[in-house]
């Protein structure tokens, strides 16, 4: 971990190395101030290049350092910043792959920037619910313009080395294979005589915009995608003060936002988000190092809606997959349903057209099993069906070869009884995917009891390369994410029999931050999925209280999206729910008819009750096992279920709130007119953690 100081002819190369990611931690910021004093009093230096190793150049601040003395100790970043701009030997930024955050801040202090055509920058601060906080959002819009600059740093999202080129960010792109087009660069400068300063610059509105009208539209625009976060409005009001103001009072500004940010509430549970994430892939009771096996090809066997946003995952990931499926016509719907994705996506510019090609190039199907012998993995989703399962899982046990890891994408059905129709359940375990497939980035693992360790730790590992971020999960009905949405669905429809309305729910949903409304939701999958498992929960729990509001709506016919007509109703062709006061009537009339005398319900009670009940749950999950801690419980809720990252999670949530709280109002709510008492009870992981004040991933 240095910063190595190498002199070639009259070029000065500073390469940080400091694995993994590079991170700009002190003793780099000093190997980087040190570099550049070195290079100032050596007279044969004429110009200086900061590069990294491999194929990161940095990937910014080092999380390690964060919460330690280092993190404060001198030389700043923004010191190292000015150093770097203040060089009166020009510098170089030779960008070789990853340039995020103070990564792209320091590039952007330097006087030329060259990048490799592998290389990927981006200031991704938003995503912890920060700003850039060293120069980066007066720079960025003085390198390419307010818009681009907004795009990127209100997204956090990264741009490559062509883009980069286009946009002014970077002066060129140099072979990622030698060093030779960096000092040859260099060369090019020795001489010059004045160098390029972007503070110097003025940040760029786009032709013909004016500043008021372009940032009113974008404060809209970003106010309705951040769903009650705040950095990224933040963000815009730090490119504002780029176009308005001089350098000097911007990066003052932009100074103070980041100080408030890195203190607020949305910004500590983003980054409990963000570690939760990355915690989610050690499994509790693996050792580090067990082996794993090698994935190089796949197969899914059912290509319907899950099987082929599967298939798609895998060839999006480059590996070869073949799709098993009972009908040659079965097969070619879902070849077309892939291509129609992907052509989709081409049409937004987000892929070319021959990738396109590539990629459905991967996928080969079949209607024999024997054609599966070579995968390394199979995946299985056909019909939601225990003995249409256990006949899949009996032929795959027959053709797949020794080693072949054996998954179920079931939705509810146990896990192990599928595993006991093979002589392998060693190699048997559940992967439930979300729908779409492709985009959610959801992935529970599902751990039976004779799963073996390297087949857990192997479908961990094959999450990365699918884009997907994997929590394991035992063996119970609904697993973690399900499980806990049935009793967020029930309280949404007590509160709709005790008085409240769909929209209003909805409403008061979207606006604690949730991606949709539970009966938009509900809407969207389809209502009748819902009604086939409460019908069988009448039978296996006549114990417990189910809201029967529900079933009145499915019996109309009304399944949701897919009818034009569900909680609201939809104009042919649109998704945007529509009010209906059919449901209206619905709702009066059953209230009528089982006797409840609606009341006005306040907007917090709602959220409470429907968020509280999935950390209750949630907790519950947490001490059978179930869910290895409750940051995993979070990730599922954050990847899958569209819960607001700047809430941390419904678990986080809970503790932030106070678990002592959360008890006294489940207490609260139990005594509610007309309430279901038992619904209420703590949890008692969540009781003890309450009264104990300790926290729950403490235990
Ligand atoms: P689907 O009906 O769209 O697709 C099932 C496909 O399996 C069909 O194309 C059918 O022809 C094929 N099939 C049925 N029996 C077969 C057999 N014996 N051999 C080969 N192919 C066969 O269903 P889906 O929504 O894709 O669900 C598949 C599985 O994924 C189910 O277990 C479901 O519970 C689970 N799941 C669904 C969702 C969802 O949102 N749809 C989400 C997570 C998990």
């Amino acid at each position: 971990m240095k910063v190595y100081f190498e002199r070639r002819g009259e070029v000065a190369v500073l390469q940080v190395d400091n694995p993994p990611v590079n991170g700009l931690n002190l003793a780099m910021r000093r190997g980087i101030v040190g570099g550049l004093q070195r290079s100032r009093n050596d007279p044969k230096v004429k110009v200086i290049v900061i590069t990294g190793t491999d194929r990161i150049y940095s990937g910014g601040a080092d999380i390690r350092e964060f919460n330690t003395p280092a993190q404060t100790a001198e030389p700043h970043l923004l010191q190292v910043i000015d150093a770097v701009e203040a060089s009166s030997k020009p510098v170089i930024a030779a960008i070789n792959g990853v340039c995020m955050g103070g990564g792209l801040e320091l590039s952007l202090a330097c006087h030329y920037r060259v990048a490799t055509p592998n290389a990927s920058m981006g200031l991704p601060e938003v995503k912890i619910g920060l700003l850039p906080g060293a120069g980066g959002t007066q720079r960025l819009p003085r390198a390419v313009g307010a818009e681009l600059a907004l795009q990127m740093i209100v997204s956090g999202e990264p741009i490559g080395a062509e883009a980069a080129l286009k946009a002014g960010l970077i002066d060129r792109i140099v072979p990622g294979d030698s060093f030779q087009g960096v000092l040859d660069f260099a060369q090019e400068l020795v001489g010059r005589r004045t160098h390029p300063r972007l503070r110097a610059a003025r940040a760029l509105l786009p032709r013909g915009a004016d500043a008021e009208t372009f940032f009113n539209a974008a404060r809209a625009r970003v106010a309705r995608q951040a769903r009650g976060q705040i950095s990224p409005l933040k963000c815009v009001d730090a490119v504002e003060a780029a176009v308005r103001l001089p350098f000097e009072e911007g990066t003052r500004i932009e100074r103070a936002m980041f100080l408030e940010l890195v203190a607020s509430d949305q910004s500590k549970a983003l980054r409990h988000a963000f570690f939760a994430e990355r915690a989610a892939a050690r499994i509790a009771g693996l050792p580090e190092g067990t082996p794993t096996r090698r994935i190089e090809r796949a197969a899914v066997v059912g290509f319907g809606t899950m099987g082929g946003g599967i298939a798609m995952s895998f060839a999006n990931a480059g590996i070869p997959v073949i799709v098993l499926e009972s009908s040659l016509e079965a097969l070619e719907r879902g070849m077309a349903l892939c291509r129609r994705n992907w052509e989709a996506t081409a049409a937004k510019g987000r892929m070319t057209a021959q990738q396109v090609e590539s990629r459905l190039a991967l996928i080969r199907w079949t209607l024999r099993y024997e054609d599966l012998a070579s995968a390394d993995i199979v995946i299985e989703a056909v019909f939601e069906d225990l003995a249409v399962k256990q006949k899949v899982f009996r032929e795959l046990d027959r053709v797949a070869k020794p080693g072949a890891i054996l998954a179920t994408n079931t939705s509810t059905l146990d896990v192990n009884r599928i595993a006991a129709a093979t002589r392998r359940p060693a190699d048997v375990l559940g992967t439930h995917f979300f729908s779409p497939a492709n985009v959610m980035r959801l992935l529970e693992v599902v751990r039976a009891d004779a799963t073996a360790p390297e087949v857990l730790a192997t479908v961990m590992k094959l999450a990365r390369p699918l884009k997907k971020v994997a929590v394991a999960s035992g063996v119970c009905d609904g697993f973690i994410g399900n499980r806990m949405l049935e009793h967020y669905v029930r309280q949404s429809l007590f509160l709709l029999e005790e008085g409240a309305s769909v929209q209003q729910i909805d409403k008061a949903l979207t606006g604690f931050g949730m991606a949709m409304g539970i009966f938009a939701v509900g809407d969207l999958a389809g209502l009748d999925i819902g009604y086939a498992i409460r019908q069988r929960r009448y039978k296996e729990k006549p114990d417990v209280r189910y809201p029967r509001i529900a079933d009145r709506v499915v019996e109309l016919g009304r399944l949701g999206q897919k009818t034009g007509k569900g909680w609201y109703r939809y104009e042919a062709g649109e998704r945007t729910p529509q009010v209906d006061p059919e449901i209206e009537q619905l709702v009066a009339a059953y209230r009528q008819e089982t006797g409840i005398t609606p009341r006005a319900i306040v907007d917090e009670e709602i959220v409470q009750r429907c968020v509280f009940a999935l950390a209750n749950e949630g907790a519950r999950i947490l001490q059978e096992g179930i869910a290895q801690r409750a940051s995993d419980i979070d990730v599922v809720y954050l990847t899958g279920y569209g819960f607001p990252a700047w809430r941390g999670g419904p678990m986080y949530h809970a503790e932030s709130f106070g678990l002592p709280k959360v008890v006294e109002a489940m207490q609260r709510f139990a005594a509610l007119p007309g309430a279901d008492a038992a619904f209420w009870q703590s949890a008692p992981l969540l009781a003890q953690c309450a009264a104990s004040g300790r926290r729950l991933d403490a235990r």
